[in-house]
């Protein structure tokens, strides 16, 4: 892709209620626009990152065995009369009327949908356990929408749900999840720590919020520093290495205010491992067992012939809530940084352009036919302006590698650099090799 082609609406002038550093910068560099309070267009440098992030929590779900669907927006009320939630869910629920004048509602979460589905078909343990999911479109009207993409009213998000015979066996798809969404947040070159959380409204008796860690973060978090050392590699898909797994990550000390005492933490955790920080939740799990099976109704065989309510969890991550996240956990002294798992480019060609030098730009579509050969994604800089405001532009877009044909190239080799690093003089095939990486 050629910038100049690209539709990225850059603005200087931003809101006033633009407080964070991902709102901020997702307003600039045109990743998304506000089409009305808490709702959001996703415009094409946002969608890209957006779907490399889906993309990348669909494969962590299929490798744990889980199966994609996709169950629709807009539901009908009866099913939340059933669960009892319809009254419950309060004002965040957006109600509509059809023409018939039939009750429906845009959905904040599919608990209830989904025991619907699996109530009509599924109805001997033989076909346990079962884990669904969908990636879909949320409603929810949040009192009050802010920092962008982060709490707005209608998000993305990954929704999951279990369905298991005994409570012990739906603990075991439960540690399947925790271990999936770790291995997630990893790939997306996140710290996340699993803490242990309340139900709230969903409800149940276990429950881990996934926290990130950044500085604009809404919790507050005090853990043992040692939670970063886990090696994830080290466990395996089997039952008795993810209930070890999940011991190990939930004895190191990790708290949100609501819980922290300064006892605690001084006795748990030894002074240089105490980190005090900020977070944003990412994800959170549930295990609430037959909370919506039994009003709902949704009744399993055992072995013994005998009906049984079946054992239910749900596991939500905020998709779109992960591109804000995501910036700020990388935002560092006016430079973002894009992992490079869901960076929009894998690289930026970035030559110097002027009327009488037009050798550097045709250098620089060689170099650009020839990464697009070997499927590498890359945009090149055609915009005719000085070099200062150019790096300026790009330490805000944020591609974590860039290709400079200007004053220090020498013959076939190019200035290439990683952001927020020195930059060497390399040959084509040594860049290719790096960006392979
Ligand atoms: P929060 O405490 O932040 O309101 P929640 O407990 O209501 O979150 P869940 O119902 O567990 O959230 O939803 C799963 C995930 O969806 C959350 O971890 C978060 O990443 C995302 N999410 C929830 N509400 C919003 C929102 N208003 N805007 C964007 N993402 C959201
Ligand atoms: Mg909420």
């Amino acid at each position: 892709m050629y910038l100049s082609k690209l539709f990225i609406p850059i603005t200087k002038d931003l809101p006033a209620e633009a407080k964070i550093k991902s709102h901020q910068l997702m307003l600039r560099t045109g990743m998304i626009k506000q089409s009305s309070a808490g709702i959001y267009s996703w415009l094409p440098l946002g969608f890209k990152v957006m779907k490399k992030i889906e993309q990348i929590v669909r494969e962590e779900q299929n490798s744990i065995g889980a199966q994609e669907m996709l169950m629709p927006t807009i539901q009908s009320s009866e099913i939340w009369k059933e669960s009892g939630r319809y009254d419950d869910y309060g004002e965040e629920m957006l109600r509509i009327k059809d023409r018939q004048g039939r009750e429906m509602l845009y959905g904040p979460t599919n608990e209830e949908l989904i025991t619907d589905v699996f109530r009509s078909s599924i109805k001997s343990y033989k076909s346990l356990p079962q884990l669904l999911y969908h990636i879909q479109w949320k409603f929810r009207d949040e009192i009050r929408p802010r920092f962008g993409v982060m709490r707005c009213k209608e998000f993305y998000m990954k929704d999951a749900y279990s369905f298991d015979l005994s409570d012990e066996d739906a603990k075991k798809s439960y540690n399947k999840m925790f271990y999936s969404y770790l291995k997630t947040f990893n790939r997306l070159g996140l710290k996340a720590i699993p803490m242990a959380a309340d139900t709230g409204p969903i409800g149940g008796d276990l429950s881990h919020e996934f926290i990130i860690l950044a500085e604009t973060g809404e919790s507050k978090i005090y853990a043992d520093k040692n939670i970063f050392e886990i090696d994830l590699t080290q466990y395996k898909l089997n039952d008795a290495s993810l209930k070890k797994m999940r011991g190990d990550f939930t004895k190191i000390y990790a708290v949100t205010d609501e819980k922290y005492k300064k006892e605690d933490f001084d006795k748990n955790v030894k002074k240089e491992n105490q980190m005090t920080t900020k977070g944003i939740e990412v994800g959170h799990i549930f295990y609430f067992s037959d909370k919506y099976s039994k009003p709902m109704n949704c009744l399993i065989d055992d072995q013994n012939g005998k009906k049984n309510s079946v054992k239910m969890g749900s596991y939500g991550i905020g998709v779109s809530r992960l591109v804000g996240a995501t910036i700020e956990a990388n935002y560092n002294n006016n430079v973002m940084k894009w992992p490079k798992s869901i960076s929009p480019f894998d690289v930026v060609i970035i030559p110097s352009i002027s009327k009488n030098n037009k050798e550097n730009f045709e250098k620089g579509v060689q170099i650009y036919q020839n990464l697009k050969k070997q499927n590498i994604d890359v945009l090149l800089d055609d915009v005719d302006e000085n070099m200062s405001n150019k790096f300026k532009k790009h330490d805000l877009i944020g591609i974590p590698y860039q290709i400079i044909i200007g004053s220090k190239s020498d013959g076939d080799k190019f200035e290439f650099k990683e952001l927020n690093s020195k930059s060497e003089l390399l040959s084509l095939e040594k860049i290719k090799s790096k960006l392979k990486i």
